[in-house]
């Protein structure tokens, strides 16, 4: 199994990575969250990110990370709060240690969200639909990996936000995302003053889209990508909610 470690200091992760090694992993390593995301080409199993890195907050780096990859993220963090352990599993993080971590927990969970993944990737191999990876929303493909989105086969001109927003969205269809986490998730910030912002990149990614519907406002909630085949006939005004 191949783990990316991402930790920037450099004594503790180099001690966690001969341990990982001995256990049998194969580990990367990245020190800051620049360094991360280049590494991510490696096409780690899982990763295991420290939230207090030099050059980006790891919340942010979270969100980042999945908006590309669809690959496990334990957050390790001195952080033991619950407000920074629900930020990081909103973000996706699909697990949470706190140090001092116990290194035998550290290598279960490691399995367990790996296992995880590996089977909910399973269920969706046996659906028909897009190839894993490729969201598609009505008429709008959108390519994670290579950050590409394209309307009817022809290539959306859209913004690094624009991109960032639309996959928030398109993470799950027909499901309604309130503006907060939208917000929190894209510009990793809070709530206040920033709704302005999310009206106007809405707006200009409706506009570049341009298929009618694609995104849902659902007033005083916040917004959802239309399911993949279409609205059906006397859905609920809500539905579910993120
Ligand atoms: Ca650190």
């Amino acid at each position: 199994m191949r783990l990316l470690v991402v930790e920037d200091d450099i004594r503790v992760a180099a001690a966690l990575s001969s341990v990982l090694r001995r256990h049998g992993f194969h580990v990367e390593l990245a020190h800051t969250a620049g360094d991360a995301l280049d590494r991510l080409d490696t096409d780690p199993d899982v990763i295991l990110l420290d939230l207090g890195l030099p050059d980006h907050d790891g919340f942010e780096l979270c969100g980042r990370i999945r908006a590309v990859r669809d690959v496990p993220v334990i957050m390790v963090t001195a952080r033991s709060d619950v407000r920074s352990r629900i930020h990081g599993l909103h973000l996706g993080a699909d697990d949470y240690v706190v140090k001092p971590y116990d290194l035998g927990e550290l290598i279960a969970r490691i399995h367990v969200v790996s296992r995880r993944r590996s089977a909910a990737q399973g269920r969706g191999a046996d659906r028909a639909g897009p190839p894993a990876g490729v969201l598609i929303a009505g008429r709008v493909h959108l390519d994670p990996q290579r950050r590409a989105v394209t309307v009817d086969g022809v290539p959306a001109n859209l913004t690094r936000k624009e991109f960032d927003l639309l996959t928030v969205l398109a993470r799950e269809p027909g499901v309604v995302f309130r503006r907060e986490q939208i917000i929190s998730e894209v510009w990793n910030t809070s709530w206040q003053g920033n709704q302005r912002t999310l009206e106007v990149h809405v707006a200009s990614l409706r506009a570049k889209l341009k298929v009618p519907g694609v995104i849902e406002t659902v007033r005083g909630v916040g917004y959802r990508i239309a399911a993949c085949d279409g609205p059906p006939a006397g859905r609920p005004a809500l539905g579910p909610v993120r």
